[in-house]
């Protein structure tokens, strides 16, 4: 992470680029950049990872999915009766350029202040809740010592029964995901129904030694499922979501969910009509048996949750 880059000026000077001043966060660690070198500008990394003039045409929105609405308290989300998302960190491990949550996370909104108090209030209060899903930024960003402490508390309300991750950890910056995290997740284990990881990843490209290292050591205690999200120029060959879809399952990963993209402001050069997402679903389902399918699922903009297309 130290030797990675954080603004378009060291992106600029790194790969000999012109770009305009972004308006958005930049982060890319040094494991990527060194893939960009490797692939080129025409490269999976390259594409969804280094800021882009396309970022500045504004169309599109701030809150894509609704989410703003749905906050009931800071870093906690209540969508769905059973389960509510936990949004413990603003931290990537890198910045994605399609990120959906662009521009909630660059401009810092309250919603992500911490104030832990008030998210175990409001669970205390809703006891038909009963998974807790980490997201963020990215909840493997966190130390192993801040993810014990938020387990811990969690595991203090009987009601909660089962914990997810959601994380692009294991795909972007593999080697931080210490033994100490394991050992912690390992010790809750026993106390939760299930520890499930989702790892987020688009391209089977990403699939580095590091990357399978890294899943590897995570299969060995825990499932894995996957969650792909549909990009323009990046996997939007049938080809590229069945090479990724047989990559994941050889290393014992379930593919979730594949997302229609989100209409986010300044991500808007990724996205791709339903008529479009729907076509390469079409053809996918003839290459890849029903059990090895994602499914194809749009977040509403409304706020409403996930829709199957
Ligand atoms: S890791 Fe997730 S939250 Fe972070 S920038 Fe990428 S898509 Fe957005």
């Amino acid at each position: 992470m130290r030797k990675g880059l954080r603004s378009t000026d060291e992106v600029n000077a790194r790969f000999g680029l012109n770009l305009e001043p972004s308006r958005y966060e930049v982060f890319i660690p040094n494991h990527i950049n060194e893939l960009i070198e490797k692939e080129g500008f025409d490269g999976i990394h390259a594409k969804q990872f280094l800021p882009s003039n396309q970022e500045l045409h504004q169309d599109g929105f701030d809150d894509p999915i609704g989410d703003q609405q749905k906050y009931v308290a800071p870093q906690l989300i209540h969508r769905y009766d059973n389960r509510a998302l936990f949004t413990p960190t603003t931290i990537c491990p890198v910045i994605c350029r399609y990120c959906f949550r662009k521009n909630e996370l660059s401009g810092k909104h309250e919603i992500f202040k911490a104030d832990f108090e008030k998210v175990i209030t409001y669970l205390k209060a809703h006891t038909e809740v009963n998974e807790i899903i980490f997201s963020g930024g990215d909840p493997f960003m966190l130390s192993a010592a801040k993810i014990d402490f938020y387990l811990n508390e969690f595991s203090k309300l009987e009601h909660i029964k089962f914990i997810r991750f959601h994380t692009r950890t294991p795909a972007s910056l593999p080697n931080y995901i210490g033994n100490e995290v394991i050992e912690v997740l390992n010790k809750f284990k026993q106390v939760f129904n299930d520890i499930n990881i989702v790892i987020h990843i688009n391209h089977a490209d990403e699939i580095t030694s590091d990357v399978r290292d890294c899943i590897a050591k995570l299969g060995k205690y825990f499932p894995l499922l996957s969650q792909s999200v549909l990009l323009k120029d990046v996997n939007d060959k049938v080809e590229d979501l069945e090479k990724l879809i047989y990559k994941l399952h050889d290393l014992g990963v379930r593919p979730y969910y594949l997302h229609h993209p989100d209409q986010a402001k300044g991500a808007m050069h990724f996205y791709l009509t339903q008529d479009e997402g729907r076509e390469i679903y079409r053809k996918l389902r003839r290459q890849v048996p029903g059990w090895l399918l994602p499914q194809y699922i749009l977040d509403s903009p409304d706020g409403s949750g996930k829709r199957n297309l």
